[in-house]
């Protein structure tokens, strides 16, 4: 993955108090300038498709067998195999490596060559990224992934512990905050109203002048009423200071099509933004990835793959083909 340029608030005073048009910005939306954010690559995380079951060029049926194994769904299979057939006559290229690059440029195409892009240029800062999904997920591992990432970069950030059920959870979340060198705002009893730890967490965010504000969520909720209701309390609170930037959705890659349409639960009711698409790195299921953005219609911005703090990439059409294919 190439480096990502995103834009951060210029932390010097620039004083340019004679200049009126800066003069008249809002405070938050100030001083932007460009930063280097430290680039990740998914590149060795991505478990190959022929790990288990050997690609075969002299028969292109146990390709479909094994993109269906993959996940990759019936009609996605059909199409891809048609779609290296084809394109193999066209070349005429029969040895397997040749088949493996053509596969690699169909599975690309596939997705879609749209590089994820978080949603960080908009210039009114905090950012507020609301992170969603179901328990076991990967939610607070992504979140100190990202938060480490981005104080890399020099952002500041606030992280918000608004998944209050258990207070192992708000602990997690304050070890991650520390390893990241963020600033943490939790519940000041247990089982607090998660909307007003979110709330709290926006206005220490604008306070402290940040670049960002990423709050936690629970996953643990009864049924989608439930749901319903804690997400768009969240939301309205964190809307009365500030816009949100994001609503990602993380997903467990190895959970497959259960986990596929407990996160269609998710799309109904949190207008979600992006997929992050954790453990790639423990499955060699990696075509969930396109069940997820033909189904949910949601593009996968980010991917998993591994517990370490460095562990994950944005996410790349190309690499991630690369990376089946190898
Ligand atoms: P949450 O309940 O959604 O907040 O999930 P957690 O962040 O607590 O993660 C649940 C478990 O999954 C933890 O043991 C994490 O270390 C692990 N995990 C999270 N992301 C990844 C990943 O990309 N790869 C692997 N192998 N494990 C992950
Ligand atoms: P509720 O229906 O009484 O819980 O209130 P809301 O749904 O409006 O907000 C949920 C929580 O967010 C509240 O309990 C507060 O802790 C927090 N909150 C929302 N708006 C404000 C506000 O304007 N000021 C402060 N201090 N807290 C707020
Ligand atoms: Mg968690």
């Amino acid at each position: 993955m190439s480096s990502i340029f995103f834009w951060r608030k210029k932390r010097e005073e620039e004083k340019v108090a004679s200049d009126s048009s800066t003069q008249q910005q809002p405070a938050n939306q100030a001083n932007l300038t460009q930063a280097k954010l430290p680039s990740r690559s998914a590149k060795k995380g991505i478990r190959s498709l022929f790990a288990i079951s050997k690609f075969d060029p002299e028969d292109l049926q146990t390709l479909e067998d094994i993109l269906l194994q993959a996940d990759f769904g019936l009609g996605a299979s059909e199409k891809i195999v048609a779609a290296v057939r084809t394109e193999a006559k066209l070349q005429g290229a029969s040895n397997e490596s040749e088949l493996r690059k053509i596969l690699a440029q169909v599975i690309e195409a596939e997705l879609g060559s749209d590089r994820a892009q978080l949603n960080l240029s908009s210039g009114k800062l905090p950012y507020v990224f609301l992170i969603v999904g179901v328990n076991g997920a990967g939610k607070t591992t992504t979140i100190g992934k990202l938060a480490n990432w981005l104080g890399e970069g020099s952002w500041s950030v606030v992280l918000g512990a608004a998944d209050t059920f258990r207070a192992a959870a708000v602990n997690q979340l304050a070890t991650w905050a520390e390893r990241a060198g963020a600033k943490l705002v939790a519940p000041k009893s247990d089982g607090q109203d998660p909307a007003s730890v979110a709330f709290e967490a926006v206005e220490a965010a604008i306070s402290e002048d940040a670049d960002i504000c990423i709050i936690d969520t629970a996953g643990r909720l009864q049924n989608k009423s439930d749901l319903m209701d804690e997400l768009s309390k969240i939301r309205r609170v964190i809307e009365k200071r500030a816009e949100i930037s994001e609503v990602l959705l993380v997903i467990d890659a190895t959970t497959g099509q259960n986990g596929l349409s407990q996160a269609k639960a998710f799309t109904e009711v949190a207008q979600v933004t992006g997929v992050v698409l954790t453990k790639l790195d423990g499955t060699a299921k990696g075509g969930i990835a396109f069940a997820i953005q033909s189904e949910l219609g949601i593009p996968i911005k980010l991917v998993g793959i591994g517990e370490g703090i460095n562990d994950f990439a944005f996410f790349d059409a190309k690499e991630f083909a690369s990376g089946l294919v190898a």
